[in-house]
């Protein structure tokens, strides 16, 4: 078995991240991809975000339609803060996959020398890295020099369509009474707007209490 995981805060989850995901699973030949909601990420850690259960059911109804993809609260439920190295050990010990895909947009691949466990994370899984509007590939390249080749050959671009979403931008919407119609699944849209979130410019709920 293939897996493909998908990590992120979704806070909203948008079709940036569903056409990622799908583009990824397409181009590999992935059985499953596993969104998995952030718990508590380290480098996120100074910013409010929405409580895990409302990012658990905007990610469900986000990816119903389709049948590759699944939802895991895995990181939501372990205590403490979430490193993607603790998430990808659970996984592999639930799915016993064969290859085990990351997939990140190049934003966040830009910052992986940071992240936890680095080396043993990238000798655990490939790092998919997905084209975003606004950030640069070759800068990847460089920063990626300083760590061994063996290592670097485990993280692989991909083009995908580019979207000029962001999480960030559709909540500055929502508080801005600004339309986010098309920017994500319409489940998605009428649960943010039904439920408030987001209105009040910075988030009514957080993860941290
Ligand atoms: P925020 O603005 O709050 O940071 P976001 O839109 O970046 O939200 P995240 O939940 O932070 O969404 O992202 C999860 C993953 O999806 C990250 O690896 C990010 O790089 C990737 N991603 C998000 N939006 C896009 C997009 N439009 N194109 C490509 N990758 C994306
Ligand atoms: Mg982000």
């Amino acid at each position: 078995m293939k897996l493909g995981v998908m990590g992120g805060t979704f806070d909203p989850v948008h079709y940036g991240h569903l056409v990622v995901a799908e583009g990824v699973r397409y181009e590999y030949r992935l059985d499953k991809v596993i969104f998995v909601p952030a718990g508590r990420p380290p480098h996120k850690a100074d910013r409010p975000m929405s409580g895990p259960e409302h990012r658990l059911t905007i990610t469900a109804l986000a990816i119903a339609s389709n049948p590759y993809f699944e939802v895991s609260d895995l990181e939501i439920k372990r205590p403490g803060l979430s490193y993607t190295y603790d998430t990808i050990r659970e996984l592999q010990s639930l799915y016993r996959p064969e290859v085990v895909y990351f997939i990140t947009g190049a934003d966040a691949v830009l910052e992986l020398l940071s992240w936890h466990r680095i080396r043993e994370l990238l000798a655990m899984c490939r790092f998919i890295a997905a084209t975003r509007p606004g950030y640069n590939l070759e800068n990847l390249t460089v920063k990626l020099k300083l760590l061994p080749a063996s290592l670097v050959e485990r993280i692989v671009p991909v083009e995908v369509p580019a979207l000029a979403i962001s999480s960030s931008d559709i909540r500055r919407r929502v508080s801005e009474g600004r339309p986010i119609k098309y920017l994500l699944p319409e489940g998605v849209e009428e649960y943010v707007l039904s439920t408030g979130l987001y209105r009040q410019g910075l988030h009514q709920e957080t993860s941290f209490c």
